[in-house]
């Protein structure tokens, strides 16, 4: 006997439902997003490199928005944003 598996959205095996996908993206998220927020902050502080850049005399931010940034290791003077982890690359 052949019975064809659905999902609760009515979509078969071979149909990937976004639904589905969705709904499971939402569960990793809810289940972990705050984990590895604050698993992120854990390794940043035990780098000991978070720092809030200042050019010209202003707060720096990045253009996500975020001002806290830490220092990447390696001879360059180079900092990736805590957030969105863009890298910028310090002057002088
Ligand atoms: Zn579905
Ligand atoms: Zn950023």
């Amino acid at each position: 006997m052949t019975e064809k598996w659905r999902c609760a959205h009515g979509f078969g095996l071979s149909e990937p439902c976004r639904e589905c996908e969705l709904d499971s993206a939402r569960e990793t998220v809810a289940r972990w997003g705050e984990r590895v927020d604050s698993a992120r902050k854990v390794i940043a502080e035990a780098a000991g490199q978070s720092v809030m850049l200042k050019v010209a005399g202003k707060p720096f931010r990045c253009q996500c928005g975020c001002n806290v940034l830490h220092r990447l290791s390696g001879d360059r003077d180079l900092y990736a944003c805590n957030a969105c982890e863009l890298q910028y690359e310090g002057q002088g």
